[in-house]
Formats: C-alpha cells, structure tokens, sequence
C-alpha cells in the first residue's frame, strides 16, 4: 500500500454508479488497492446501493469492482480504518468498536441483503474476509474462474467476518474446515457447494453478469420483491438471522480477547502486515 493513496477525495470515485436497461450498476473502485474496503468506501457503498434500491428505473443491481480483484477485504491501513485507529483507553472503550461493526459491517450486510430488489454481484480474483461481506448479501454470486475466497480472521484471534454466514453458504463441516484452515475456496469449487450461482470466463464476466441482471430485469418487479422476500424469510425461520444477532456478539468477544492481550482488538502484527501488502 501507498500512503499517497490516502491523500486523494475518495469520497467521489472509490464507488461508481451508472443504469443501464432496468439494471443500476454499482462498481467498487479502488483497483490500485484491491478495492481493499474502509469506512469511507462501505458508508459511500451504502448510499450508492440505497439510491439504487429507491430508484424506481432500476428493478436489479449489479454490485461489481474494476481491477484485477472484487476485494481483498479491509483496508488494514490505520491512517484509514478507523477501526485500527480505535483507542481501547477512550471513553467508551471497547463500546465504540461494538457500535462502529454493528452500524458498518453486520448492519450494512443485513440491510443490503434485505434490499427489495435482485441484487446480483460480480466477482474476480480475491474475494477475501469483508469481501466476502459484499458478496454474500447479494442473492446471485456470479464469479469469474480467476476469483477465489476465503476467510482468514480466524489468524486475528477472532471466529470469522463479522457476516457470519459460512454454516449457510458452505454447510456446518466445510465451514469449519475453511474457518479453521483459512484456506482459499476455488470459484469452481464454491459453484459446487452452492456458494456461487455460476462461474464464467475471466473476460466475460462483466458481460454474462450483465446479460444474467438484464434478464431478471425483464421480470415483475413485485414478483421479484415476493421471490426474494419467500427464500429469505425461509432461512430467517430456518434461524439465521437470529444467529447472525448471536454470532456477532461471539465475533466481538474476539475483539476483546485480543484487545486483553495485544492492546488493539485483533491479533495481529499491523507493520508485518502493512510490509507483506506491499511485496
Ligand atoms: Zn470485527
């Protein structure tokens, strides 16, 4: 990573939005940086996919990424996250994490996954940790054969991403493999659990994920609205959104443990980590 990178007016193009033929598309774009994810950038992503989700032009969102990968998860960059610039010493302690990864990470994830419209999300290269957080919300994955994925937090002294959808999307055993292992999940592999609808050609992605959004495009909105709506509250009875509630309060107990012990709240060596992103 580059500091000069963090001197630029992100605000106005680390997230692009354009429509096209009932489709809004949403395109993270931070490519020098593998659309690595930050306050700024997530609470931007928010209002682009809300407009998105209040225009009445678009009846599906495309959520995408320009570069070679869709994300490779947070920014880790300090001066950036405040996350990492968060003081276990300051008035509210750990409290003021808690609040920020409810509003920001589960709270974001659970309102983007419940938007009344298709949401469909196009994924190359790494799709790592919280990119997993903006994958997993959408309701079709569509991945290129050059995207993988992965949830490595487990390495941080925490039990997973702060979506804690794996048992869901992989099935209890082999989410337990991946968590335990942090080993890198193929996108063919991931269609074969029923993680990604299908996986295409690196150089058609963007095409197929467009043609596939068009097509439900041409569908009833309501009907749409009512489809979602059916799947979704079958697995919010199945207990899933309820666990998502639990879940996240064992994710921050990590937080804690590792505050105990390391002073911030990960388990992690930020200047080891800072020099290996940059090799
Ligand atoms: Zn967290």
């Amino acid at each position: 990573m580059n500091d000069t990178n963090n001197d630029r007016n992100h605000d106005i193009d680390d997230v692009l939005t354009r429509t096209e033929d009932g489709v809004g598309v949403v395109t993270l774009n931070r490519p020098e940086l593998a659309n690595a994810q930050d306050l700024v950038l997530l609470r931007h992503l928010d209002e682009c996919l809300t407009a998105m989700a209040e225009n009445s032009e678009v009846k599906v969102i495309l959520l995408n990424a320009n570069g070679k990968h869709f994300s490779a998860g947070h920014d880790m960059n300090p001066k950036r996250d405040e996350l990492l610039r968060f003081h276990p010493e300051g008035p509210h302690g750990l409290a003021d994490l808690y609040a920020i990864e409810r509003e920001v990470y589960i709270g974001f994830c659970q309102k983007w996954r419940n938007i009344p419209k298709p949401t469909i999300a196009a994924v190359q290269g790494a799709c790592i940790a919280a990119g997993l957080m903006l994958a997993w919300p959408c309701d079709l994955i569509i991945a290129s054969d050059t995207a993988y994925f992965s949830d490595p937090v487990v390495n941080m002294g925490i039990g997973g991403v702060e979506y804690h959808c794996h048992a869901w999307e992989f099935g209890h055993r082999k989410a337990k493999e991946l968590l335990f292992t942090s080993d890198r999940l193929s996108a063919e592999e991931a269609r074969q659990l029923g993680m990604v609808n299908r996986v295409v050609p690196a150089d058609q992605l963007q095409k197929e994920a467009l043609e596939l959004a068009k097509k439900v495009a041409t569908k009833p909105a309501f009907g749409l609205q009512m489809a979602k709506r059916a799947v979704n509250q079958a697995m919010d009875i199945g207990g899933q959104e309820a666990a998502q509630k639990a879940i996240f309060d064992i994710h921050s107990v990590g937080h804690g443990h590792a505050l105990s012990i390391s002073g911030i709240p990960v388990l992690v060596d930020l200047e080891a980590m800072k020099e290996s992103n940059r090799q």
